[in-house]
Parts: C-alpha cells; structure tokens; sequence
C-alpha cells in the first residue's frame, strides 16, 4: 500500500502522484512506500485548516471530547502503532509502546485543560478589565525522526486544545505511524480540516509551512541549525515560533552519590532510543574519588546492552536511525579518540553479520576526553558517552555550563546543599536531582525546553499550552 497525505479529512493522493519508500533502519527494507507532498499540496492543506478555523469559530466543536476519544483510540491501537513505528525509526518495540502510551496521555492531559483568561482590577475602578487568551491561528507544526509521536502529540494536542487548526509535517523518514494516527482523530470525530499531515521534504513542504502568511505560528522540534533556518524565515513575517532544538545534557555524579542508581541513570539516559533523544545525557562529569569505579560499572552494564532489531524481543537497544547517523557518530567518536580519548568499549559496528544491513552501533564510552573534542562540544545523538573527571562540584558545573547548548542537567548526590547549588548554577532548562530519566524525561505537566541555542519557547503543561495563544486585553467602560 502506499500511505497518502492527509489534507481537510481525506487522504489524498500528492498533486504530482509522487512517492517514495520508508526504509527500515534495522535492515534497509521496505516498509511500505509514502506520497511525497509539494508546496502546492502545503499550499492547498494550509488553506482548508484556514477555513477549517473560520468555521470553528463561529461553531466550535466539543474539542476535549474528541481529545479524549482519540486519546481512547490511541490506547487500542498502540500494538499497531509500536509496530509501524519500530519499523520506520528503528527503536525497540518496548520504547515505541511507551511512546505510544505517552502519546494518549498528552490527549487526555490537554483534552482537560482550559486556556485561563483573567480579569484584572486596575486603577480606575469605573472600568472592567479582562486578559483574553486567543487562538493564534493556523499552526505549523515540524516534528523529526527520533520521537515522531511523542513530539508531534504534543503539538496536535496543544494546538487543538488551544483552539487553532494545525499543519503538521512529519520527518520524511517516519511519517508513516503518524499518517496511522490521522485515522484515529477521524474515527474521533475532528471536524476536517482542523488538523492535516502533509509529508516531504523539509526543503519545501517545511519551507512552505514557515513563510506561508496563513500559518501564524511554527512550533519546531529537530536541530539547532535548522532551527536557525527557521526562525530566520519566520522572522521575515515576525511570525510566532517555539523552538525545541539540540542538547548535550551533562550529568554530574558527585563523590556522596548513590552510585549504583546514577549508572542507572547514565545508562537509561545515555542509550535509550540508541542515544538519539534531546533529552538523552550526552556528557558525564564524574567526581575523580569515584571515576575508575563509576567507569568500570558502566562499562559493565553498557556491555549487556543487547543491539539488535527492534522487533526483537531480547533487543535492548535498536539501530541508529540512517547512515547519516551512523557516519556522524562515528566520525565523533574517532574525533575524540585522535584527540587522545580512551575507549573503554564499542566504539564500532557489531561484528554480527546478522547486523551488517542496519545501521547499528555499540555502546560507547570515552575517559580521557579533550574538553574540544566534538563528542563534548557537539551534540552527539547516538550511543556514546564521554566521561570527564571533575575535582568538586564547581568545577563540574562550570564545565556542564560550558556549551552552548542549555536543555537538561542532572546531578547526582545526596547532599542538600551540593543540590540547591546545581539547581541554581546549572544553565538548562530542566535539572534532575538524583532522577532516573538521565538528564530529562518528559511529563506533560511541566514545561520543557532549553536555555541558550537549545531553543526558544516551552512545550507541555500551561506554558504549552498558552505558547498557542494570543493575549488580548479588553478594557470596559
Ligand atoms: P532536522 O532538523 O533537519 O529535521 C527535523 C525536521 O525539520 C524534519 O521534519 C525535517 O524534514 C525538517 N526540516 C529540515 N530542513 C527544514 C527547513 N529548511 N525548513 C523546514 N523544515 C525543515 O534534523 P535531521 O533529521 O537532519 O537530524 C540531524 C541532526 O539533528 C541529528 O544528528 C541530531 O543531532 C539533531 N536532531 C536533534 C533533535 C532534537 O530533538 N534535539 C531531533 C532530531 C535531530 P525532513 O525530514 O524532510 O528533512
């Protein structure tokens, strides 16, 4: 079969009848073809979720019950689901269920949300005062290959609960579990138009949905460059943006730590979804009276990880999701060994022939790592961890601090003082002390996004939900 875009409700066909094939990153076959969409198609879906708005406007629909039966839907479905999604991005069947399940949860977590207006008491007591919270428009919502569900969710469902319509245009290598989920909004009863998913290339169906003067706002997940691209081309029409880029999360465990629990944390946060995660740790700044048994238990762990395909169940960790991929991660890892790195393992593909048509890659550790090399300076999105020693806990988050990326942190101790500190210091915008999730996990109930290049905005809880709002003050009287 060939999936279709989704445009005003239907599943239509690309105006040039183009289509392409969806590869699957654990052996290069086909998983299924997709039509490539073109600015006209952006041009055409942009227009209907216009009039789709209009519409609402002057008759909206029950848009929390529609959340929560999609939310429903969703939940059935989510075998389906998992397993479109492992076989288009790569991750294990596990992760793609709790992708799937976080994904219901964001609907049903917007589906009860109310955008808060207010009324204001100001000076002049002859007149009322009240802060509105509009719709902004018609949404343009890009989403990348590494969570296509999760980070898609939470922009459908802000967006939606906020009032707008919305265009979304998926990774052109994962669009097929989301093109499966636009069956679900249907079956739910959202009114057409309101939400549309065009596929193809960022180039242009990405560009179309920036500059096109109908959208009034792009909310943006993927890399800090692209991002740099986009804010540039919105900025032309001073258009509204959230920007949801790069990390290179530090972790810092201190010398008092629980150390068993922080390799945990090392481990869940460096090689989950093979590494490639905004939020995944991507550094680790180790107190040196505890480094040699922090790397050697590590090590340990990282060596029982199980790389294989996805679909397996033993599977532990999947492949990287493209030869791009594959090629960057690589190239550094080997950076950072000419640098005078020490590897204390992977470092390289699995020798399993079984393994030679994925893009896999061991789970890799560094020590002796140059502060320049590119697997500290540049966010590395795949499975490999470099270590940094560190003297004390000034020194470590002076070095965390040193990026220009400000997304997650985490510190690992158990002294109060040590973590008050590093919550404060710390330029990122979600700290964990002493957490599982690695350097940042997501609960919708809180905002997440970044300080300096790792973005501009906040997604989840209220500030996601507003970020989709005008403010309008109206003065009576
Ligand atoms: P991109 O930022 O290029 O892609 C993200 C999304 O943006 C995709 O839908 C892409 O479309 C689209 N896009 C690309 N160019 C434009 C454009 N000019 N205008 C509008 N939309 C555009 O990331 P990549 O997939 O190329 O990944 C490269 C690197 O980015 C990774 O190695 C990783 O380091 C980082 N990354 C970080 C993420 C994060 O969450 N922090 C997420 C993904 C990647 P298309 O798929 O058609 O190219």
């Amino acid at each position: 079969m060939t999936y279709k875009l989704f445009v005003n409700g239907e599943f239509t066909e690309s105006s040039t009848r183009e289509t392409y094939d969806v590869r699957n990153p654990a052996n290069g076959t086909k998983v299924d073809s997709v039509s490539k969409g073109s600015v006209e198609d952006t041009r055409a879906a942009i227009d209907y979720a216009y009039e789709a708005l209009n519409r609402e406007k002057k008759s909206p629909s029950n848009i929390p019950r529609i959340l929560q039966v999609t939310s429903e839907l969703v939940r059935q479905s989510e075998t389906e689901l998992a397993t479109i999604m492992t076989l288009e991005q790569g991750k294990t069947l596990l992760e793609s269920r709790g992708e799937i399940k976080f994904f219901a949860h964001t609907l049903e977590y917007y589906a009860g949300m109310k955008v808060r207006g207010s009324q204001v008491r100001i000076s002049d007591s002859s007149k009322i005062a009240m802060v509105e919270k509009d719709p902004v428009g018609v949404v343009a919502g890009i989403v990348p290959w590494n969570n296509p569900i999760l980070l898609m969710g939470a922009k459908v469902s802000a967006s939606l609960a906020a009032g707008n319509s919305i265009v979304v245009k998926p990774a052109s290598t994962t669009p097929l579990s989301t093109l499966k989920v636009a069956e679900l909004f249907s079956k739910a009863g959202l009114p057409k138009g309101l939400l549309n998913y065009v596929t193809g290339p960022g180039e242009t169906v990405g560009e179309e949905l920036v500059t096109n003067p109908k959208t009034r706002k792009v909310s943006f997940t993927g890399e800090t460059a692209t991002g740099k691209r986009i804010m540039e081309l919105a900025s032309r029409q001073l258009k509204r943006v959230t920007l949801e880029l790069g990390g290179s999360n530090p972790i810092i465990v201190s010398d008092d730590a629980d150390l068993d629990a922080a390799i945990g944390a090392a481990l869940n946060g460096r090689f989950r979804n093979c590494g490639q995660g905004c939020m995944c740790v991507k550094r680790a700044y180790v107190f040196e009276q505890i480094a040699s048994k922090f790397v050697e238990k590590l090590k340990e762990k990282a060596q029982a990880i199980v790389v294989g395909d996805g679909m397996k169940p033993e599977t532990t960790m999947g492949p990287l999701h493209s030869k791009n991929q594959l090629q960057k991660v690589s190239s550094q890892v080997s950076e950072t060994l000419e640098r005078g790195g020490e590897l204390i393992t992977g470092g390289h593909r699995p020798d399993d022939p079984d393994l030679s048509n994925g893009f896999f890659y061991l789970p890799t550790l560094v020590t002796n790592v140059d502060e320049n090399s590119r697997l500290v300076s540049e966010e590395c999105f795949g499975p490999a961890l470099p270590i940094i020693t560190v003297a004390s806990m000034d020194e470590a988050i002076e070095q965390a601090n040193d990026s220009i990326y400000g997304l997650g942190a985490s510190v690992w101790t158990k002294d109060l003082g040590r973590a008050k500190k590093a919550a404060q210091e710390l330029e990122a915008g979600t700290v964990l002390i002493n957490s599982l999730y690695g350097a940042g996990g997501w609960e919708i109930e809180v905002p997440m996004g970044g300080f300096k290049q790792s973005g501009i905005g906040r997604e989840y809880g209220i500030e996601g939900l507003e970020s989709y709002t005008e403010t309008k003050t109206v003065i009576m009287g």
